[in-house]
């Protein structure tokens, strides 16, 4: 029995090392053959003896496991999203906001930019446990059984690795197995797959790995995280990574300064074109991880890092017709009908214009010839006219005056670029986008509801509005195109379940104008309940931390209408949270209130997150930068000296860690 398993274990350790040898530094030194074969009989000992299991051995990667539904997990480092720069003087003012913020030399790390879909791999004790989508930076969907059949995504790693970590990367496809997918649809009379990325991402989500493990996808590593990862710069954490049997490009180079990145920027603009997968820009790091902890994050990106998106490509093509979309708040978006051109691997057929003025800013007119620009995931847009080619009887553009689905008279107020529909509640897209924007995942997340089930049940006149979803029955949407028994009962289940979605997500999902995630996070968390909110004037709305006046218009404008208070009553009824819960408020006091306070250094007893999470909870603000309206400063280990100097030089106190802790009256 011993003699079996430990033959197992070899066969499993060389097998990786092929593994590695093949996909990860492209240098096989067995032929496809003789793996398999070696692969065929670590297959028939592990059927004969299933009590030596092992969920990351080299047999996993072929796939079989099927996942209907993947599990929402939330990742324990938001993955955040990038600032974009185009220019030399866009990274010059980069550097300069850094140089504020952090003492001595800054050096950068720069790399490429690989066009994939992004994804978050946990390991522990060497072992690959989990691999999660990005999804909206704070939660994704948990796709392990997928991502374990890529093989350049090691399942054990060798070297001295961290006890546990996780590691960010990119899942790309290379164009050659792109193409390859491709022709197969072609003989097999299939749609072609419209390019690498959207196939990359759109396999992570395949429910049956074993449909994954067929396509050549690769993982691409450019970020490590999590505590005690024994580096001090990013350069290095790609080196270490590297040694661990991860797949990271060799591009990267160090950087001590603008002009050096500038070099770098310029080498790959060119030489990308040569490259096995699609690049659409590079990413600057500041190197040392120090300083990168102290330099932290906006609201959506790091400060530390930068993409440099390389320039867009461009066509000219032409503009058959403009038609006008109406969107779920009534703004009146006009679109390109395009000739179908050609644009950085897709085939365009539609571009944004915007709105009215850019129509006549541009000139645009139908039959001209227009300029068509796409840059990284953007739907492409019209960046000009060739006037040369404008046909002899050619007319100016008429905007609309009425809106294309219900024939309403468009409004548009001043300051605001784009006409509305203000027939609220009988514009068909309106009601039916409002209920769409409801249902939605960031919104209330109502599984086994899509937007064509949402507008079929308009359209059949079930519901009207988003509370009438509480009142639908098994009968009524039995009979509805595509349903069944079974997916009846889903859609019925996930609108039940709704009603445990936390207050602020309601708030976002009951779609008033302007109040996106952010702002409806800042409203519920401050006035606690509906009701609150609803009784509240526009000027005590403006008093809310960064509540401007459009904002606070929007929601008394809300709020005023007698429709929308009855559809409000109606979640209440229906028992839809709409005031924060006593779970949520544990721990929430305004002992820091209208105080705005600085974080700095190293920290013992909480980490910086949670030091800032504490700040916020006892509402106060968490500031970059030291100025004269800083109240204090929670000085750390390590605090940098240009710090200090300039706090001391404003008079702003200075507080340990242990008197912070105590003056919120947190127990360590
Ligand atoms: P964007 O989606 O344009 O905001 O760009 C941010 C994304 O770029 C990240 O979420 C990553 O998935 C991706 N990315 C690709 N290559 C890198 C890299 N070398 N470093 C950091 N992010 C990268
Ligand atoms: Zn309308």
């Amino acid at each position: 029995m011993e003699n079996i398993k430990q033959h197992i274990t070899n066969l499993r350790n060389e097998l990786r090392e092929h593994n590695y040898n093949y996909y990860v530094l492209d240098t096989p030194t067995i032929s496809d053959y003789d793996f398999d074969v070696k692969l065929k009989a670590l297959q028939e000992l592990e059927d004969k003896h299933p009590e030596f299991y092992d969920a990351n051995s080299p047999t996993q990667r072929v796939g079989g496991a099927v996942t209907k539904n993947f599990e929402t997990v939330k990742h324990e480092y938001r993955m955040y999203s990038l600032d974009n720069s185009y220019s030399k003087d866009d990274l010059l003012d980069w550097e300069k906001r850094i140089k504020k913020m952090v003492d001595g030399d800054v050096a950068y790390t720069c790399e490429l930019k690989y066009d994939g879909a992004s994804i978050s791999l946990t390991y522990e004790n060497g072992q690959l446990v989990k691999a999660v989508t990005r999804g909206d930076g704070f939660q994704g969907d948990d796709v392990t059984a997928n991502i374990k059949t890529i093989k350049s995504v090691p399942l054990q790693l060798k070297g001295d690795y961290p006890p546990k970590f996780d590691i960010r990367g990119e899942i790309i496809l290379p164009f050659d197995g792109f193409n390859k997918m491709n022709e197969e649809r072609l003989a097999n009379g299939e749609e072609l797959y419209r390019n690498p990325r959207n196939t990359a991402s759109g396999s992570l989500k395949l429910q049956d790995s074993a449909e994954v493990a067929k396509r050549p996808l690769e993982c691409l590593l450019y970020n490590l995280t999590g505590t005690n990862l024994g580096v001090t710069t990013q350069f290095e954490s790609l080196e270490k990574a590297r040694s661990w049997g991860f797949k990271v490009p060799d591009a990267a180079v160090l950087a001590t300064s603008v002009d050096d990145v500038v070099a770098f920027v310029n080498h790959w603009d060119t030489k990308r074109h040569e490259l096995p997968y699609e690049t659409d820009g590079i990413v600057i790091k500041v190197n040392n991880l120090q300083q990168q902890e102290e330099l932290g994050y906006t609201a959506k990106a790091p400060r530390w890092a930068m993409a440099y998106k390389f320039k867009a490509e461009q066509v000219t093509t032409v503009l058959n017709e403009i038609t006008y979309q109406v969107g779920r708040t009534g703004a009146i978006t006009p679109v390109a009908n395009l000739e179908p051109v050609e644009l950085a691997g897709t085939t365009v057929k539609r571009a944004s214009i915007h709105n009215a003025d850019q129509i006549e800013k541009l000139d645009i007119r139908e039959r001209d010839t227009v300029f068509v620009e796409k840059g990284g995931e953007i739907i492409p847009k019209i960046i000009g006219v060739d006037v040369a080619k404008r046909p002899a009887n050619s007319q100016p553009t008429v905007y609309i005056s009425h809106c294309p689905e219900c024939e309403t008279e468009l409004v548009r107020t001043a300051g605001d670029a784009k006409h509305y529909c203000p027939n609220y509640n009988g514009c068909k897209p309106q009601i039916i986008g409002r209920i769409q924007h409801y249902i939605s995942r960031k919104a209330m997340d109502i599984e086994g509801l899509g937007g064509e089930t949402v507008a079929l049940l308009v359209n059949e006149g079930l519901i009207s509005n988003y509370s009438d979803l509480y009142e639908l029955t098994k009968a009524q949407v039995i009979p509805l195109e595509r349903m069944a028994e079974k997916s009846a009962d889903n859609l019925i289940n996930g609108i039940k379940a709704s009603v445990a979605i936390p207050f602020e997500r309601v708030l976002y999902a009951i779609g008033i104008r302007y109040v996106g995630e952010t702002v409806a996070k800042k409203l519920a968390k401050h006035y606690k309940s509906i009701h609150n909110l609803m009784e509240a004037s526009q000027e005590d709305l403006e008093q809310v931390d960064e509540i401007g006046v459009k904002i606070a218009e929007s929601v008394t404008q809300f709020f005023a209408s007698e429709e929308n208070i009855v559809t409000i009553n109606r979640l209440l009824e229906f028992g839809v949270q709409l005031s924060i819960s006593e779970e949520d408020l544990k721990g929430q006091t305004d002992l820091l209130k209208g105080q705005s306070i600085v974080v700095s250094g190293v920290f013992e007893h909480v980490s910086r997150t949670e030091l800032k999470k504490l700040i916020e909870d006892n509402g106060g603000k968490v500031s970059s930068s030291i100025s004269s309206k800083t109240n204090f400063v929670v000085a750390g280990d390590k605090m940098g000296p240009s710090k200090k100097d300039k706090a001391e030089r404003l008079g702003v106190a200075l507080i340990s860690e242990i008197e912070f802790l105590q003056k919120i009256n947190h127990t360590f």
